[in-house]
């Protein structure tokens, strides 16, 4: 059975390949199911809820695949997020606060993804 986790990650084409190259390397999964909005730390945190859109797509990735690890990407030089690093930084963590409420089974874990394309874990709910 493949292993699958869940990664909300924005639609930055540069950002990808190197988010699931590190999650495939630390975290021991073979596909990475990568949902996409412009600036997702924003897209999360300017709304009250998970949007329903966004949980059924992390509910396929849950429930089909059988992930229970979800991943929060923000990343440096964000076009759909234009915020300065601290303050991505504290939206990835607040994204990935609101997501573990929805899915209190899952390990939830906020990613930044800095210049130089480098990964940094900021933390684990
Ligand atoms: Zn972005």
């Amino acid at each position: 059975m493949p292993k699958f986790v869940t990664c909300l990650n924005c639609m930055d084409g540069r950002v990808q390949l190197p988010v699931i190259g590190w999650i495939r390397e630390k975290y021991d999964a073979e596909h990475v199911d990568m949902i996409t909005e412009a600036g997702m730390d924003g897209f999360l945190v300017n709304r009250k809820d998970v949007p329903e859109e966004l949980r059924k797509k992390i509910n396929i990735s849950l429930e089909i695949h059988g992930s229970s690890v979800i991943f929060i990407v923000g990343h440096h030089d964000c076009g759909g997020h234009p915020v300065d690093e601290l303050t991505h930084k504290k939206h990835v963590l607040e994204s990935a606060d609101k997501i573990k409420k929805v899915y209190p089974g899952c390990a939830v874990y906020g990613l930044w993804v800095s210049g130089l394309w480098q990964i940094e874990k900021l933390g684990e709910l």
